[in-house]
């Protein structure tokens, strides 16, 4: 019966964390995947969250089916966040928004509802990214193609390039992008370069789809979004997905949302009814523990306050740690400059490694890295800064 099922080869990442899982070496360091571990390597629980559980169990919280596009407290949330809470285009209810199964189903019932809506539309992902990007949009039937974006001789980015091929687009062309936090180079466009790109998404009429992960580890909340709200005041009409999974430390919940900005409130109902017939084919209906948690944070101002600060002690322990990463290659390997690191945003680094380089680092130092050279900064931590410096300055000597 299953004699044709090929094997799969596994998702290189998550294949990563098992070969860190199963190295004996006492000093391994994951530096793989994209999760926020504290100083003591280890994932937060956030104190917002917790309190929340606790309102959630006590008394216990019965556990019925959730709307398909979640709870309006949760949908509301991401609004207030991505546009800001008092922005026009709420109050006139021009943006449909539902809960989705992580930033990943985001990213796939949007996918879904392009192909469906738009089926000539390619897609184009900036070179490098987030490799999902590409699986999701091929499985959703899309072509996918890349925008040139990373430029690995200046460690910025490919600016005209970039802007000369979005020229060469087609209508109605899907551009999927990072407004803030660039997974995996950690290379973001200043505000005047998005200005610019922005104006080529409207003058070809182009179907920007904003991919924010890691809202809160840039600069600041409001500052990270600032291409999604400068779309808005352009008129432009849009795709915004968006992830909690990093910035409540709440991965395995499975909580993000899709928003659509629309022409008028009759078109925003229309396509909040086309994404819930999506979702009703696809899983029915969100998680009901992580869409809570959400909610209940995100809608109570005390508890809202206090995330907001836990979310910037992540930032600033990514940063601090960036910082003394630098200083430590520059003061091992003198004349070099690493100021690229203390330059980049968010999680991730692209160290400019190169696949041999990690190899090695990977097999002399039990230092885990993805092939790219991409390290998760957040992995980095007073115990192992050190060493991981010591051991990248050994393989770029
Ligand atoms: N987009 C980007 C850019 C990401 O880095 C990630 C997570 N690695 C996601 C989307 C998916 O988020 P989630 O884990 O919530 O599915």
């Amino acid at each position: 019966m299953f004699s044709h099922v090929e094997p799969y080869a596994g998702d290189p990442i998550l294949g990563l964390m098992d070969k860190h899982k199963q190295d004996p070496r006492a000093d391994k360091v994951n530096l793989g995947v994209g999760v926020y571990f504290d100083n003591d390597g280890k994932l937060p629980v956030l104190n917002c969250v917790q309190k929340a559980e606790a309102q959630i169990a006590n008394p216990p919280k019965p556990r019925p089916y959730l709307p398909m596009d979640g709870l309006p407290g949760y949908r509301a949330a991401c609004q207030n966040l991505l546009f800001g809470k008092d922005a026009q285009v709420l109050k006139d209810k021009r943006v449909a928004t539902t809960a989705t199964i992580g930033g990943s189903g985001a990213l796939k019932v949007g996918a879904d509802f392009i192909h469906a809506w738009f089926p000539q539309a390619k897609c184009y992902v900036s070179d490098p990214t987030w490799a999902n990007h590409i699986g999701i949009f091929e499985g959703s039937g899309f072509a996918v193609g890349k925008y040139p974006y990373y430029d690995a001789a200046t460690n910025g980015i490919k600016f005209d390039e970039l802007i000369a091929f979005l020229n060469t687009l087609q209508a109605h062309d899907v551009v999927l992008l990072h407004p803030c936090c660039h997974n995996p180079t950690g290379v973001d466009l200043t505000q005047a370069q998005w200005d610019q790109v922005l104006e080529v998404v409207k003058a070809k009429n182009l179907l920007a789809f904003m991919d924010i992960a890691y809202q809160g580890f840039g600069e600041d909340m409001d500052a990270d979004v600032y291409a999604i709200r400068k779309a808005v005041d352009m008129g432009l009409l849009f795709f915004v997905s968006n992830s909690f999974s990093k910035n409540l430390s709440l991965y395995g919940e499975r909580v993000g949302g899709l928003s659509v900005v629309c022409k008028d409130e009759a078109q925003a109902k229309a396509v909040q009814g086309q994404l819930q017939f999506n979702i009703r084919r696809i899983y029915s209906s969100p998680p009901s523990h992580g869409g809570h948690v959400v909610d209940i944070v995100m809608n109570d101002d005390a508890l809202f306050n206090e995330w907001v600060q836990e979310v910037y002690v992540m930032r600033d322990r990514i940063k601090d740690m960036r910082q003394k990463l630098r200083d430590s290659l520059e003061a091992k390997l003198p004349g070099r400059s690493f100021e690229y690191i203390t330059k980049q945003n968010g999680m991730f680094s692209y160290t400019g490694l190169t696949p041999e380089q990690v190899a090695r680092i990977i097999k002399d130092f039990g230092i885990y890295m993805v092939a790219n050279g991409r390290i998760s900064v957040a992995g980095l931590n007073a115990s192992n800064i050190d060493y991981v410096a010591n051991a990248m300055a050994e393989v770029l000597k």
